[in-house]
C-alpha cells in the first residue's frame, strides 16, 4: 500500500487549490495581502510532484509534503500548513483506523495552534479545523468514511462562520472591524483539505 492514500489526498487537495486559486487570492485581497491562492498553488504543485510510491508509508510521505510546503510557500500559510502535515505524518497510524487517523489529524491541529497561537473565534483556519475534529471524533465509531464526512461538513460550517468575525490574528487583524464580512481565506483552503481527505483517505 505504501503512501497511496496520502498521495491521493495531496493530489486531490492540490487540484482543489489550483482550481480555486483565484477565489482564495481574492478573499486574501479583501483582508490580507492577495497571495493565498498563488502561494498555496505553488506549494501544492511541488507536493503533487513528489512520487508517493517512493515513500515507505503515508506518514513519511506527509512529513515530506509538510517540509515541501515550508520551503516553497511564503507568508503564514507555508509554516502553518507545513507544520500541520509534518505533525499529521509524524502521528500517522501504522494500520489505518478511524481512531488512528483522528489522532493524527488532532496532532496536526495542535501543531497549528502552537505555531500560530490562534484560538477559536480569531477568524483563522482554527475556526474550521476545531469543529471538524470534534465532529470527526463523535463519528469515529462509525468508521473512517463517516468520521471524515462529518469532519468535512463541520469544517465547512466553521469556515462559513468566519465571515462575520473580526480578525484577531495575522494581517487581517490590522483591519480591525473592517475584517468582518469576508470569509477567512485560511479557513476556506483548510476546508478543501478536509473535503479532499473525505474523498481519499477512507
Ligand atoms: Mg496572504
Amino acid at each position: 500500500m505504501g503512501a497511496d492514500k496520502a498521495g491521493a489526498w495531496m493530489a486531490d487537495f492540490a487540484a482543489q487549490i489550483h482550481d480555486n486559486a483565484d477565489m482564495l487570492t481574492d478573499l486574501d485581497r479583501q483582508i490580507g495581502d492577495a497571495d493565498h491562492g498563488s502561494n498555496m498553488d505553488r506549494g501544492m504543485k511541488a507536493v503533487a510532484a513528489l512520487a508517493a510510491a517512493d515513500f515507505p508509508d503515508s506518514g513519511a510521505f506527509l512529513k515530506k509534503a509538510g517540509m515541501t510546503l515550508v520551503s516553497t510557500v511564503g507568508g503564514a500559510s507555508g509554516p502553518l500548513y507545513g507544520t500541520f502535515l509534518m505533525r499529521v505524518g509524524g502521528a500517522w497510524p501504522v494500520e489505518d483506523s478511524a481512531e488512528g487517523i483522528g489522532v493524527a489529524l488532532r496532532a496536526g491541529l495542535e501543531g497549528i495552534i502552537q505555531r500560530g497561537k490562534a484560538e477559536v473565534g480569531d477568524k483563522t483556519m482554527v475556526d474550521a479545523l476545531t469543529p471538524a475534529l470534534v465532529a470527526y471524533d463523535a463519528a469515529a465509531g462509525e468508521g473512517t468514511q463517516a468520521a471524515l464526512d462529518a469532519a468535512a461538513k463541520a469544517c465547512a460550517e466553521g469556515r462559513d462562520g468566519t465571515t462575520p468575525l473580526v480578525a484577531r490574528k495575522g494581517r487581517a487583524s490590522y483591519l480591525g472591524e473592517r475584517s468582518a464580512g469576508t470569509q477567512d481565506p485560511g479557513a476556506t483552503s483548510v476546508t478543501m483539505l478536509i473535503e479532499a481527505a473525505a474523498r481519499t483517505l477512507a
